[in-house]
């Protein structure tokens, strides 16, 4: 059975998600605050998130920066009329769905159902990914090429690890420093373009016929790998 998160501080609203899902057949789990929504979410590894954005301690949006620095488990984000328009640009997809207040209990079920029926990115949290001779152990925390272990810094292995979730896709200086140095980050994007580099350094050995993180004018960077 999958397991949703109903993240709701408005308990009757938690209460009839939580009864309607169940009806449905997945486990439900709750929080009532942004706060413990993040560790519900790490204890739980729940397979899908329902999240309302007004929530008490932490907001909605932060509470998905956090979620999506950490994982690719699909989020809808429950909202009041208004709230997505304000945000929507500077998030950028960071949920995979979002469902606007008031809303039939029956909708969100369907809703729910149909993001997990979407296929998944190729990545799981804890695995190991291989890109031709690059291995990125997820878990483990430790990069290879050719075999050889990598060094890099915690937050070189978060921005490579990042990349490797989603692969082949393009992402603004400003999303980057976003969703892999975090919201509350004062630095400036120059962080990322330095990081970039040390990363292409550490992974010289890696042949670019099997991939690269590639530089995009203007817009940003991808990590482009290529089939082999
Ligand atoms: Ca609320």
């Amino acid at each position: 059975m999958k397991l949703v998160l109903v993240v709701e501080d408005e308990v009757p609203i938690s209460r009839v998600l939580t009864a309607y899902l169940r009806q449905a057949g997945f486990r439900v789990e709750t929080a009532c605050d942004g706060e413990k929504a993040l560790d519900r979410f790490e204890a739980l590894q729940p397979d899908l998130v329902l999240l309302d954005v007004m929530l008490p301690e932490k907001d909605g949006w932060d509470v998905l920066k956090e979620i999506r620095r950490r994982s690719s488990c699909p989020v809808i984000l429950l909202t009041a009329l208004g709230e997505m328009h304000q945000r929507v640009s500077g998030l950028n997809g960071g949920a995979d769905d979002y469902i606007t207040k008031p809303f039939a209990p029956e909708e969100v079920v369907a809703r729910v159902r149909a993001v997990l029926r979407r296929p998944r990115p190729m990545v799981q949290e804890g695995e190991s990914v291989q890109f031709g001779s690059l291995r990125i152990d997820l878990d483990g925390h430790r990069v290879y090429v050719r075999g050889e272990p990598v060094t890099l810094t915690p937050r070189d292995f978060s921005l490579l690890s990042f990349f490797a979730r989603h692969p082949n896709r393009t992402f603004s200086r400003d999303q980057l420093l976003d969703r892999v140095w975090g919201w509350d980050y004062e630095g400036s994007d120059r962080a990322v373009d330095l990081a970039v580099k040390r990363l292409r350094k550490a992974l010289k050995d890696w042949p670019k016929a099997e991939g690269e993180i590639i530089t995009l004018r203007g817009v940003g960077y991808q990590f482009r790998v290529y089939e082999n």
